[in-house]
């Protein structure tokens, strides 16, 4: 529904303050209340078997939500805090390639003399696609323009039925930091997610001529159940922009390489079990790994 439904200002002129391709830019009535977009779109993905009316009730209210959140505002051409939404796109597909550069991994092959090493392995380049919720663009008073990636999580969506939930504490809150631990869960679990995201519009930008080129602002997630916009803070943004590359340099030589030491690859400690518990090695009646456990992990040390 946010995808078709959601409202675009335009720009505040005849063009935008950097361009924007014709379909980001073009103004369009928001339908986030609209019933018939909700039943139209009901009528086309609603599974089988699934309460309609408690899942209107639960869409509609975040709707209603969004509609009055930041976004919502935003995208009625509301200027705040010296921002204005000119255009937008909505699930917009990317597809990146990241350089990662690791230790050399060996690629080798059994001889009767021996392993005898084909080649050395120090930078691969892994190719990611994916698409982004919604990408807002936005001039602002300074002069300047930006481009920012925005994510719509549904977590806690019963919640509205009982009216009551960590995320819905946060109701009300007008601020663009998380407001408590739920939002900071939020935001951690998927921090990755949206990383990768803000490389993604990036190397966007990077395409462009210098001198047109849209700052692309930290990412934030829209909390579906309160409608609120949480924008990624500084240091927990960094800190998953310089995971990525870890993972995927360790992902790199997994691949890459003919064999790799177990020891290469610690497993987690008990403090990580949640990680584990979604990790598909320790699902199944016959878990291959799991989480460290507290007698392993002082032998370990
Ligand atoms: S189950 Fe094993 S492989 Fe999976 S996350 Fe935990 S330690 Fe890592």
């Amino acid at each position: 529904v946010l995808e078709v439904g959601i409202g675009n200002p335009g720009p505040d002129g005849e063009q935008p303050s950097m361009a924007l391709p014709e379909i980001w830019s073009n103004p369009v009535e928001s339908r986030l209340s609209d019933s018939n977009l909700l039943a139209e779109v009901f009528a086309e993905l609603m599974p089988r078997g699934v309460d309609e009316e408690k899942t209107e009730q639960v869409v509609s209210t975040m709707l209603q939500r969004i509609e009055e959140g930041l976004v919502g505002r935003l995208t009625r051409a509301e200027v705040i805090d010296g921002e204005r939404v000119e255009g937008l796109r909505t699930e917009y597909p990317f597809t990146i390639s990241n350089p990662v550069s690791f230790e050399t991994v060996p690629r080798t092959r059994w001889t009767p003399d021996g392993i005898e090493q084909l080649a050395g392995i120090e930078r691969a380049s892994i190719d990611m696609d994916g698409s982004i919720d919604l990408a807002l663009c936005s001039s602002h008073e300074d002069g300047t323009s930006s481009i920012r990636p925005i994510d719509l999580k549904t977590e806690q969506a019963a919640s509205i039925l009982d009216d009551s939930g960590s995320l819905l504490d946060a109701l009300g809150n007008h601020a663009t930091e998380p407001a408590n631990d739920a939002e900071i869960e939020m935001l951690r679990h998927h921090r990755l997610q949206l990383a990768l995201y803000h490389r993604a519009l990036e190397m966007m930008e990077a395409t462009r001529p210098e001198g047109q080129r849209r700052r692309v602002e930290r990412p934030a997630i829209l909390v579906g159940v309160t409608g609120r916009l949480v924008i990624y803070p500084v240091e927990m943004f960094e800190q998953a922009q310089a995971q990525i590359d870890d993972i995927l340099a360790t992902a790199a030589r997994m691949e890459l390489a003919t064999e790799l030491p177990l020891a290469d690859f610690q497993r987690l400690p008990q403090s990580k079990a949640h990680v584990c518990a979604m990790c598909p090695f320790s699902m199944g009646d016959l878990p291959i790994c799991g989480p460290l456990s507290e007698t392993e992990a002082s032998i370990e040390t």
